[in-house]
């Protein structure tokens, strides 16, 4: 485990810790899940591991696949719990893919009857560029 001596507690941390408000949908011992504060699909969740100490998915993959794994089970049950059968989860991974809270989170995007075309966020690729 990394100990992060010196660095403020993220923002998902404070939530977590009631110290910013937030409503936690659904948790478990090691996942919590929040709404994004500002949306980009119908359904827009943010599953996060409850310690910090991985920054993102590169890391937890390395450090804690177990955790992976949960979080992705969570993001499932979450998703169904909001409406959704089907769902884009996504990792930012580094400032220049967007990412700017530095505590590894997955974004749940989906719409809640189906479809995913209104699902935005990495939805597609920019213009003339190819997969
Ligand atoms: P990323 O840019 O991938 O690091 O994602 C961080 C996400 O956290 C963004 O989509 C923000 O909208 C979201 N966010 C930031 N502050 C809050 C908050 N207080 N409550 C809920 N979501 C937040």
């Amino acid at each position: 485990m990394t100990e992060r001596v010196g660095t403020e507690p993220s923002i998902f941390t404070r939530i977590l810790r009631g110290e910013i408000p937030s409503e936690i949908v659904l948790q478990t011992d090691d996942v919590f899940v929040i709404r994004d504060i500002a949306p980009q699909a119908p359904i827009h969740l943010l599953v996060i591991p409850k310690a910090d100490e991985y920054a993102d998915v590169v890391e937890l993959a390395a450090g804690d696949p177990k955790l992976l794994a949960s979080m992705v089970e969570v993001a499932r049950v979450a998703a169904s719990q909001a409406g959704a059968a089907d769902f884009r989860l996504i990792f930012n991974t580094g400032v220049g893919a967007g990412q700017t809270v530095f505590h590894v989170h997955a974004h749940v995007l989906a719409t809640r009857f189906g479809g995913l075309a209104e699902a935005t966020m990495a939805g597609g690729l920019p213009d003339g560029e190819e997969a």
